[in-house]
């Protein structure tokens, strides 16, 4: 049977060759995705930067050293979670993503999730916030845990700040941390509800 890795180096291939894609003349490399194919969280973020473009790897600018040092203050390793975009191309000067761009990339993101099947997501901005939570406000929903049926799969999406933003913003950046401190809580909390509910299961089975 194919592992996850398999899935992942198939679908890296058929995005490589996918030239109907919005902005691959305009960048160096396709940016995939990477980490752990058996990570409990999975990141979203926006789309790569300049450095990104270069080493084809997502978040390795001075934003993915924020995402690493705030994924250490939650006591995860980069290595251990797994971290995408809503985009895959880097957009000339760093510009927004445009909707049509990111509904050319959405079947390859889709895909991503499902191989990986993370028990938690967290967005990183508001471009990915919007695909699970379209009419939230950021700056209200910011840390917190929201149960989402997502193609018809039940997902945990927690949505935190940019790194970006925490960068530019010291009021973000201090609340930003505050969430990724409080996210060992949140993890503890879920991990309790599932036992829970995996040891009703097993009790419905036995009646
Ligand atoms: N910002 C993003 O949203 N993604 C990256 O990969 C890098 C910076």
């Amino acid at each position: 049977m194919a592992t996850k890795q398999d899935l992942l180096n198939q679908l890296k291939k058929k995005m490589s060759e996918d030239n109907t894609l919005p902005l691959k003349k305009e960048a160096t490399n396709l940016v995939f995705c990477e980490g752990d194919p058996e990570a409990e969280i999975m990141c979203i973020g926006e789309g790569p930067g300049y450095y990104e473009d270069q080493k084809a790897r997502p978040f390795v600018g001075n934003a993915g050293a924020f995402l690493n040092q705030l994924l250490a203050v939650a006591g995860y390793e980069r290595e251990k979670v797994y971290i995408t975009n809503v985009i895959h191309y880097r957009p000339p000067e760093n510009r927004d993503p445009e909707a049509n761009e990111i509904a050319a990339f959405k079947p390859y993101l889709d895909k991503m999730i499902e191989i990986i099947e993370p028990d938690v997501i967290l967005t990183l901005g508001r471009f990915s916030m919007g695909k699970f939570l379209p009419d939230a406000r950021i700056s209200k929903v910011h840390g917190k845990n929201y149960n989402v049926s997502w193609q018809g799969k039940d997902l945990v999406v927690i949505p935190m700040y940019h790194p970006a933003a925490g960068l530019r913003n010291p009021t973000v950046k201090a609340e930003t941390i505050e969430d990724f401190k409080n996210l060992p809580k949140i993890m503890e909390v879920l991990e309790k509800k599932e036992n829970k509910d995996q040891d009703k299961g097993e009790q419905m089975n036995l009646i």
